[in-house]
């Protein structure tokens, strides 16, 4: 079998599409949608990304704060810049970026974003939700892998589906989403003793491990649809996911490559969260993330 590559730079400009009608809709009513990022420190990576999101909020039609703090901030610092953007009632959206440096306490300052401006889906009451199977603001790249599977049209329900890395971020959210959404799910992490069997068993694979080109092609169960969450830059500067590519695109039924799979996901259902906090702010009630149904 050869599998189906998904094209996640389309699939994200489908949602981004759908985010600027959201926005057309919001601005004709006198709503300016805003995100604002918070940088704290000059780590290049998170430099880039912080530029990226700015640019495509800007894209859709959304008003972009940056808001840059030096690396030697304090918690407290950062926390008066987060209540301030906080308590901002034309700011929709607000999100730090990670990692911050070492002496900042990332709790104390999540725990300063209101969940209604939560679109990193990071805080206890946001987390709390979708633990509960509640309407929620979802971490943005899990929502962008149920996407793409819904995309691919691959059912979920009943399948068994292996997450492997239990992150905040990615793999303990992801695996609730799967679970919601009537798949087994099993959970993998750096413990567990026999990886590629588990691997084996999986219809769906989740791989966010971030460890290039750590799961073998020969794990893959034939006809699995493989979601490579893992970005790794090789030493000669090529970007590789966590998966093997052209060996897994051998066995499986559908693949994401890496770049161009699950990264443009990310930033679009950022832009999709920010949207559904000024569509709340419009009409109040707490905003959730869309997801289309998964049979
Ligand atoms: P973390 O480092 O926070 O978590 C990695 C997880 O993988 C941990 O749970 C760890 O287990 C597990 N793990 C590590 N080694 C192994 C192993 N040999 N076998 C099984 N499990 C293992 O990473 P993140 O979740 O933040 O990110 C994962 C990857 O996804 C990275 O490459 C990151 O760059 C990428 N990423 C991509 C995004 C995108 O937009 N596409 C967004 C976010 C992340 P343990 O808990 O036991 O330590």
């Amino acid at each position: 079998m050869t599998a189906r590559p998904m094209d996640g730079k389309a699939v994200a400009a489908t949602v981004r599409a759908e985010v600027k009608t959201r926005v057309d809709a919001l601005k004709a009513k006198g709503i300016q949608p805003c995100l604002a990022v918070v940088l704290v420190g000059e780590d290049p990576a998170s430099v880039v990304y912080v530029r990226n999101k700015g640019k495509a909020a800007r894209e859709v039609g959304m008003e972009a704060r940056e808001v840059k703090l030096p690396i030697t901030a304090t918690t407290a610092d950062v926390m008066a810049a987060v209540t301030a953007l906080a308590n901002d009632p034309n700011v929709d959206g607000v999100l730090v970026q990670s990692p911050m440096p070492p002496q900042v306490d990332a709790r104390a300052v999540v725990a300063c974003i209101p969940a209604g401006k939560d679109v990193d889906g990071f805080t206890f009451e946001q987390a709390g939700r979708l633990f509960r199977g509640e309407p929620a603001l979802l971490p943005c790249t899990p929502a962008g892998v149920m996407r793409l599977l819904a995309e691919a049209d691959f059912k979920i329900a009943g399948r068994h589906a292996v997450v492997v890395g239990r992150s905040l971020l990615v793999g303990k959210p992801m695996a609730m989403l799967l679970l919601g959404a009537n798949a087994t799910v099993t959970v993998c992490h750096s413990k567990t003793p026999d990886l590629p069997a588990e691997i084996g068993r999986a219809d769906i694979l989740i791989a966010a491990l971030g460890k290039p080109e750590f799961v073998q092609g020969g794990w893959v169960k034939p006809g699995a649809a493989v979601m490579d969450v893992g970005i790794n830059r090789l030493p000669d500067g090529k970007l590789v996911g966590d998966v093997a590519y052209a060996s897994a695109a051998e066995r499986a039924g559908v693949i994401t490559p890496v770049p161009g799979g699950v990264g443009p996901m990310t930033i679009a259902y950022l832009l999709h969260n920010t949207a559904a906090c000024a569509a709340a702010r419009r009409d109040g009630g707490a905003p959730q993330t869309l997801l289309p149904r998964v049979a």
